[in-house]
């Protein structure tokens, strides 16, 4: 049986990684330069930066396994990052008990140690599908990538939205899954500071601030080294300022971070990075993963699962279960 799957995420990595032990022929396409997704950070002069997802957690016995196996190969490192959080608008400490991973060197190691017997070709933006009742046909830029029994979608839903319309039109019934949005955007700045503010690495932002998270990068393994500090911006705050160029981005973190410091800060913005599709909208429902055996159609990804590192695995895993019946 040969598979396609468009995403090389975490969901599309452990889908591809699991098919491929059982010995499917699996062939993986993604539209980056390289595997990862949102786990991704950007390779710097001073080192990596985190963009996206900023550590993960396993709270099921099977991810846990998995994580073990990463930790005892290198590709993750627990972060022992000091943390805190807002309240009022002040920083506070909040340590708790949670361990905590991020990919070693940088987040997208895991991804790339799931993929690394899978054939994979980045660089290549899956455009157009056709189904001709047994098999898909892919194209890129009007370029057939070839012809599949199956497909995977692991991508995020709004992306997969626009390529099922075909699909749609022969089963309605996969409408509901794009009738509310399931994941909110988040806007990523990366501010470099002459001395660090707090004596904490991470610290979580509050309901109503536009901040949701800010984390010193130098704190993790192989991250750049020095005062960067990460910020998120909250999903409704994100969503106002959805379409602001990088410039305005960059002054609002400046002055949120003073606000929070109380203090004029010497603060330089390096990065800015807008996620249109970031995290999990709460109010969206947990489907695990989705199986059209009449369609020889799969979708996984963290958007039907809960949103999280953890749940974008576990719904590639549990796809690639039901693909093997
Ligand atoms: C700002 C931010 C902060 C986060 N923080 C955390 C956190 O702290 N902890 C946590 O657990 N999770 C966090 N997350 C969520 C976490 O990153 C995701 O849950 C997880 O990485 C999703 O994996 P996925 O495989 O489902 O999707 P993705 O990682 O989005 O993978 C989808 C892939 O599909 C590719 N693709 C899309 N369309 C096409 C196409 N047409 N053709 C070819 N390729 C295509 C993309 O390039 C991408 O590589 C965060 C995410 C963001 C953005």
């Amino acid at each position: 049986m040969s598979i396609a799957i468009i995403g090389a995420g975490m969901a599309g990595a452990a889908c591809a990684s699991r098919l491929v032990r059982q010995g499917q022929q699996v062939t993986v396409f993604d539209k980056g330069r390289s595997a990862g997704g949102r786990m991704s950070s950007k390779r710097t002069v001073q080192g990596y930066l985190d963009l996206g997802a900023q550590y993960f957690t396993a709270r099921d016995a099977a991810f846990m396994a998995q994580c073990q196996h990463w930790l005892r190969a290198g590709n993750i490192a627990q972060w022992q990052g000091r943390l805190a959080r807002l309240d009022n608008g002040i920083v506070v400490a909040s340590p708790d008990e949670s361990v905590r991973f991020v990919g070693a060197p940088s987040m997208q190691a895991p991804v790339a140690a799931l993929l690394h017997a899978v054939s994979l070709h980045t660089g290549c933006q899956v455009d157009q599908l056709a189904f001709d009742g047994k098999r898909w046909q892919l194209f890129s830029a009007g370029v057939s990538l070839g012809q599949f029994n199956h497909l995977v979608l692991a991508i995020p839903q709004q992306q997969a939205e626009q390529l099922l319309q075909y699909a749609i039109s022969l089963n309605p019934e996969l409408n509901q899954l794009f009738a509310t949005p399931a994941l909110l955007p988040c806007w990523a700045v990366n501010v470099t500071l002459a001395h660090s503010p707090w004596p904490y690495d991470g610290i979580f932002g509050e309901t109503g601030h536009p901040l949701s998270w800010l984390a010193r990068q130098g704190s993790k393994p192989g991250r750049c080294q020095g005062e960067h500090w990460l910020l998120h911006f909250s999903a409704a705050f994100s969503q106002q300022y959805l379409e602001a160029d990088s410039s305005e981005i960059a002054k609002l973190a400046l002055q949120a971070l003073q606000q929070l410091t109380g203090e004029p800060l010497s603060a330089k913005v390096s990065h800015c990075h807008r996620w249109r599709y970031a995290q999990q909208n709460p109010a969206f429902p947990h489907y695990g993963m989705v199986y059209r055996p009449e369609l020889a159609l799969g979708l996984a990804g963290d958007w039907l699962n809960g949103g999280r590192v953890e749940n974008a695995w576990l719904s590639g895993v549990q796809l690639a279960r039901e693909l093997q019946r």
